[in-house]
């Protein structure tokens, strides 16, 4: 089993729903199961500016599933809730990016692993700090690196809009 750490973000449709479908699915595996959903952060729109704001949160998973195949399975997510891959950073019903599994280092565009952009963002790092496992973190990545990155990045606005707990109870769907 591995811990695997993926962003998810949305900024047309529903964004809301679509992010608590895409970390349902995520939960139900097939591979997977789900340890933690950070809370809800809005973000306006990098890059391509001109589109709306987008919905991002962070989820930490426990995986048997290979890089590979978890990266066949979050393109799955995207495909069943309808996106359609068009222009890169263009607007989207859901992204869901693979920001580190385990101790893996990939160089391959088809899946870079970490993200080569994830410390770049701070609509990735917020949330991924609240969902990070200190007690299992990899030997080359740490939280105090993650937070001065976070720092780092003030001008980038994020606020966050839901905290974790209400998201995760409507992911369960207890609510
Ligand atoms: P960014 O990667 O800068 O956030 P994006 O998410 O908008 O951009 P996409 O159009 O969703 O980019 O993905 C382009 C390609 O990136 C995908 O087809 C996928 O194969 C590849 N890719 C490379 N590394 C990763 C990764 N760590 N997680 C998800 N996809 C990745
Ligand atoms: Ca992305
Ligand atoms: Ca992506």
């Amino acid at each position: 089993m591995t811990l695997a750490y993926l962003s998810l973000g949305a900024n047309i449709g529903d964004p809301e729903a679509q992010l608590v479908s895409a970390v349902r699915r995520l939960a139900s595996g097939p591979g997977t199961r789900l340890v933690a959903v950070s809370g809800l952060y809005r973000t306006a729109p990098q890059g391509l500016t001109d589109q709306p704001d987008f919905l991002n949160c962070a989820a930490c998973v426990e995986t048997e599933l290979d890089p590979y195949g978890l990266l066949a399975l979050t393109q799955s997510i995207e495909s069943a809730l309808g996106r359609v891959r068009t222009v890169r950073w263009g607007p989207r019903t859901i992204d869901i990016d693979i920001l580190l599994h385990g101790d893996a280092r990939l160089d391959d565009p088809r899946l870079t692993l970490p993200h080569p952009r994830m410390h770049e963002r701070a609509f990735v790092l917020a949330p991924l700090l609240e969902v990070w496992r200190t007690e299992e973190e990899p030997a080359w990545i740490g939280r105090g690196w993650l937070q001065a990155r976070l720092t780092g990045l003030s001008d980038q606005p994020v606020v966050r809009v839901r905290d974790s707990a209400s998201l995760l109870k409507q992911v369960q769907g207890v609510e």
